[in-house]
């Protein structure tokens, strides 16, 4: 017995020396399986190894699915694939559809037309500093050319240029063409400091040879380009000499051929449009007939040379049809804006 008891304890104690020495830090776990798994799971680091390198991708996908964060169910559920598919797809049609919006906004912005076409034309001729007893038709003073001008700033009118009316923008509701005729020197000794005193803007329409001939009534070039350099003047052409004392102006004569019409009469507006440019620097594109005379063999040769043409027929322009053979009003102390043009 006494041997058997020492074997047992020998033999127990052999156990217990074996177990201690392989899992002396965890009693409590000695001798379980899991010690033996836990063993065989050593390896896996590699096997994990293997499955994080086919999850690294997706692990790689997925913090960009989490910064954009808006999907937590697929990122729990199906790390990495799914949300950047989903996500990518949105991103891309957004644009789009916001582009086309954008591009139809300005066709919808364009078409404004304008609900104005009446232009007031004023014609003016000579300016006297003096008694209105000394004026004709053709004739007004500064006075009265004041009077003019302050009664169109009061009324809201909008002056403005050849140039301007030609320019595709919509007319002011209250638009005004201020015109002077023959190009009397007048108009810059007399007329031209009101213009600027109310930054009113006005086209004169010379007969080039008064000038050129240096009629002492009648403008010089330095008038001319200082007028125009003030932003406040264009010049037209009123022919080169068509404009003495016959009536007729430009209109043919009894019996006269097209071909010599044409050589008479485009001849002498080509050389006006020709002075007026090389002398002031700037493109004519304005006209004035000559005692008010239209002549229908001239019509094609004015509308290649000029934007404007105006008659001295008397009424309101309506431009709808474009801006040739245009009625002016006559003022002159006896016919002052204010009788013509409503308030
Ligand atoms: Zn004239």
């Amino acid at each position: 017995m006494r041997s058997k008891y020492i074997a047992f304890l020998l033999a127990g104690m052999l156990t217990l020396s074996l177990l201690t020495a392989c899992h002396a830090p965890d009693p409590t776990v000695s001798g379980t399986e899991p010690s033996a798994s836990q063993g065989e799971q050593e390896p896996a680091p590699g096997k994990t190894g293997e499955i994080i390198q086919t999850d690294a991708p997706q692990q790689g996908q997925l913090p960009d699915a989490s910064q954009q964060g808006q999907l937590p169910q697929d990122s729990g559920e199906a790390p990495g694939k799914e949300p950047p598919a989903q996500e990518e797809p949105t991103q891309e049609v957004i644009p789009p559809q916001e582009k086309p919006v954008e591009e139809e906004i300005p066709p919808q912005e364009k078409p404004r037309p304008s609900s104005n076409h009446t232009l007031y034309i004023l014609m003016y001729h000579h300016v006297i500093d003096g008694d209105e007893s000394r004026c004709n038709d053709w004739t007004t003073t500064t006075q009265r050319l004041r009077e003019d001008l302050q009664w169109l700033k009061d009324h809201g009118y909008t002056t403005l240029l050849p140039s301007e009316l030609t320019s595709g923008a919509a007319l002011p509701e209250k638009a005004v063409l201020i015109t002077f005729d023959d190009g009397y020197a007048s108009n810059y000794q007399l007329a031209f400091p009101l213009l600027q005193e109310f930054q009113a803007k006005a086209v004169i329409s010379m007969i080039v040879r008064r000038t050129v001939d240096g009629k002492p009534d009648f403008l010089t070039w330095d008038m001319c380009r200082e007028m125009t350099d003030s932003g406040l003047v264009e010049f037209g052409s009123h022919t080169y000499d068509f404009h003495g004392n016959d009536p007729r102006g430009i209109q043919r004569m009894s019996g006269e051929s097209r071909k010599a019409y044409e050589e008479r009469i485009f001849s002498d507006i080509n050389e006006s449009i020709q002075l007026i440019e090389e002398n002031v620097g700037r493109p004519v594109r304005f006209f004035a007939y000559p005692h008010g005379q239209t002549e229908p063999w001239a019509n094609d040769f004015l509308r290649e040379h000029f934007d404007v043409t105006v008659t001295t027929q008397h009424g309101a322009a309506d431009t709808s049809d474009g801006f040739y053979d245009l009625p002016r009003y006559n003022i002159n102390p006896k016919q002052p804006v204010s009788k013509y043009l409503p308030d």
